[in-house]
């Protein structure tokens, strides 16, 4: 039989998932020799044996790679005959400009799992056990090609064991780089005292747990950074922990061991079990269920909570079941108000002494900090919020080529972008820009993306807010390293972002319904409730709320009832004694915020939707004051009730969408003693519907039939599902964000395609 040789290439998600092992074990199954590597740019084989083999062999290599391998293109060619001699795994080769995605951080598999609880198992009960299929790799890994050296486990020399598992390509640990064990890897110790060893390895644990149980608050170092942890059925505990970091409502995260503690407390649907039981394994927002058990601290007027499964060895350790042991914990980020999470042992023992009672430290360095990733399910389908863990550096696959560019991103829920080939790298939940630490941040993470992914920007793109930190990062960058820079106006990039991550053509024409907090306009005046036409290269505002003054900027923000005023002054209704937001402010505050309306002082108008939601929050007397963002909205979208199908009416003033209508007729509902949940879940209609009649209107003058729903408004599930139901009823097509959130996280991905494009247009 003749023997034939060929040289392959996969690019890819292809490092760091098992990729080399499997690629040995399919080729010594089918008698081939030669040899397989990591390349800066993916992984390289060279296989020679009979013609037939050769065909199966290269099959199998997508048919059936390892779970977490995601195979972008095989390329592979005949070359000379080589000599044969066995298969074998060579050393990588690094090239200074190809590039290779690299794997998220994932939970702990099931088999690591079963190790970790099996008695005769080397690594029972190690924190830190992990395998080619699971473990740490983004918050670890420093530069590429992924090879222990260049991770935080350089420092820990492997002991004759866990060599022979990483040596032997038949073994689970093969070239699993953070392999490690009780005996050479790294451990775990408590400090009451910060800076002061107190306990190490399992008492450490143990007495993590005795502190859980009585209701002490604990910092943990865990995957990508620290969690402040408490026991969820405690109040007085929860209530600590609230008093302590400074935060009031903002609901809390919780952890508990298995699906089963979870469906106690919530509603688990199956794709929402689906998605905590992922390799992801991110937190998920699942409706409460009305049984005692977790405190009400945790997430004060909401309808929903959020649970994430353990994911590291630690955690499982931490959360294992024993009668009278608490069933659910407060896995909340451990950082100060907005501030990144915190992620090195010195930093948390600075900045968390105040809050933490104890700290549960490692000595596995984190890299990168990453946040915990955010869910809810929407039509069955997982629906972003934040976008971190698990899934950054994920790119984002495009349909063409486009060149090396960077988006500096938006001011809040920042994330940047880096764009090459076809892919567009969407960079992990940074966070809120007006912080410094996060600036500092910030400015490391896109140095650390452009080194990783070996990207030299050609063109920056960014927002028009000439005030956001952000936008100044991006003239300065431009200016030092002479590239073009384009400004995107905000709720365009929201439009680009939705329809290029749905497949358009980036010169499609569709209509975007972007319903948002802020966004700086155009024309200079605060933007957020507006319904564009258009596509990657330009856009026109088809319409948009009527725009009401936003009296003393931040200070309204803050206040809901000042929103409601305002916005009741905008459109002549006039202000009575028995409304709740006029019964919130003293006689002088009133008069004040008047003058402010009738001299136009300070008092910059918005045509936002997030703000339209505030004030009705208000109206209806439900939040006045708020402690973090959108809190009115998100509990006005809590009580709705889901039965009632009533709208109220709007009007169309050419492009204005004229809102006293609606105003009046809430206001004749709240006199007639209708309850707030009707008049919530009427409000929610009266959106869906507004989007409805546009959108026929739309389609009806200009033939556009796709419509994206993009912009921090649409976290709201009972409006989107309304609406999707609606548009769906009326055959039209709607296109919402399932690979990153709608809100503010998506702002990036849609500079950079819009940045691509228009330089690709300049350039011609
Ligand atoms: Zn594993
Ligand atoms: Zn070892
Ligand atoms: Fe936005």
């Amino acid at each position: 039989m003749s023997q034939i040789s060929r040289h392959i290439h996969i690019n890819g998600i292809v490092q760091g998932v098992g990729f080399r092992p499997f690629v040995y074990n399919l080729a010594l199954k089918h008698n081939l020799s030669g040899w397989v590597r990591n390349s800066a740019s993916g992984v390289d084989i060279e296989v020679t044996g009979e013609l037939a083999f050769l065909s199966i062999f290269q099959q199998e290599l997508s048919t059936n790679a390892p779970p977490l391998a995601q195979i972008d293109t095989i390329d592979s060619h005949q070359i000379e005959p080589q000599p044969s001699e066995g298969f074998q795994i060579i050393s990588s080769e690094d090239q200074d400009t190809a590039f290779i995605p690299i794997s998220p951080d994932i939970a702990i598999c099931g088999q690591c799992k079963a190790e970790l609880f099996d008695h005769n198992d080397r690594r029972f009960r190690y924190p830190f056990i992990n395998c080619t299929n699971c473990g740490p790799r983004f918050s670890i890994i420093k530069n590429i090609p992924y090879d222990r050296p260049q991770t935080t486990m350089a420092t820990f020399a492997m002991c004759p064991d866990c060599q022979k598992e990483y040596d032997d390509p038949q073994d689970r640990r093969f070239h699993a780089q953070p392999v490690a064990c009780p005996e050479c890897g790294p451990q775990v110790w408590i400090e009451l005292i910060p800076g002061k060893k107190y306990l190490e390895k399992d008492d450490a644990i143990r007495d993590s747990r005795r502190l859980l149980k009585e209701g002490k608050i604990l910092a943990i170092k865990g995957l990508g950074g620290f969690h402040l942890a408490c026991d969820a059925t405690n109040p007085s505990a929860v209530r600590r922990l609230r008093q302590r970091k400074n935060r009031p409502a903002k609901p809390f995260a919780l952890m508990a061991f298995d699906i089963t503690s979870i469906r106690k407390y919530v509603e688990v649907t199956e794709e929402a079990e689906k998605l905590l039981t992922s390799p992801q394994a991110p937190i998920v927002l699942l409706n409460k269920k009305y049984t005692p058990g977790i405190a009400d601290e945790v997430a004060p007027g909401q309808s929903t909570l959020g649970f994430m499964l353990p994911y590291t060895p630690l955690h499982l350790l931490l959360l294992e079941p024993e009668p009278g042991y608490p069933d659910a914990f407060v896995m909340t980020s451990g950082n100060l108000v907005e501030e990144p999470i915190l992620h090195t042992n010195q930093s948390a023992r600075e900045k968390l002494s105040g809050i933490a009672d104890a700290f549960l430290l490692h000595d596995r360095p984190i890299f990168r900090r990453i946040d915990d990733s955010v869910f809810a399910t929407v039509q069955t389908e997982p629906y972003h919020f934040r976008r971190a863990r698990g899934f950054a550096p994920n790119p984002i696959r495009l349909n063409q080529t486009l060149p090396q560019v960077l988006a500096v991103g938006p001011q809040m829920k920042n994330t940047f972008c880096l764009t090459r080939d076809k892919y567009a790298f969407l960079s992990h939940h940074i966070g809120e820009m007006d912080n410094w630490e996060t600036y500092q941040d910030y400015q490391k993470a896109v140095r650390q993306y452009e080194e990783l992914f070996r990207i030299e920007p050609q063109a920056i793109g960014y927002d028009l807010h000439p005030d956001y930190t952000s936008t100044k990062y991006a003239l300065e960058r431009s200016t030092s390293e002479n590239i073009p820079k384009y400004p995107v106006q905000h709720h365009h990039a929201h439009l680009a972002a939705c329809m290029i991550e749905n497949g358009c053509e980036p010169d499609a024409q569709v209509a975007g319904f972007i319903f948002d907090g802020t966004g700086y306009g155009t024309d200079g005046t605060i933007w957020g409730g507006e319904i564009l036409i258009g596509n990657c290269y330009d856009f026109t505002r088809f319409a948009y709320l009527k725009p009401v003054p936003l009296p003393g900027g931040d200070v309204t923000f803050q206040k809901p009832s000042r929103m409601a005023l305002s916005t009741l002054w905008a459109f002549d209704v006039p202000w009575a004694d028995h409304h709740p937001p006029v019964q919130a402010l003293t006689n002088l505050e009133r008069e004040i915020l008047k003058a402010q309306l009738n001299n136009k002082l300070n008092a910059p108008l918005t045509s936002s939707m997030g703000r339209l939601f505030d004030a009705i929050s208000s109206l209806i007397g439900i939040r006045q004051t708020i402690t973090y963002e959108a809190q009115a909205a998100i509990e006005l979208e809590a009580i709705a009730d889901p039965n009632e199908l009533g709208y109220y009416p709007f009007q169309m003033d050419e492009d204005q969408i004229i809102i006293k209508p609606l105003l009046e007729a809430i206001l004749a509902d709240q006199n007639n003693g209708v309850s707030k949940s009707i008049i919530a879940a009427k409000f929610h209609n009266s959106i869906a519907h507004l989007t409805i009649k546009i959108a026929r209107t739309i389609q009806e003058k200009l033939g556009i039939s796709r419509f994206v729903l993009s912009g921090g408004v649409w976290q709201n599930r009972y409006l989107l599902e309304r609406t999707l139901d609606l548009l769906h009823n009326n055959k039209l097509e709607a296109l919402i964000h399932r690979q990153m959130p709608p809100n503010d996280g998506c702002v990036a991905f849609g500079q950079a395609v819009i940045t691509s494009f228009r330089y690709m247009n300049d350039k011609e």
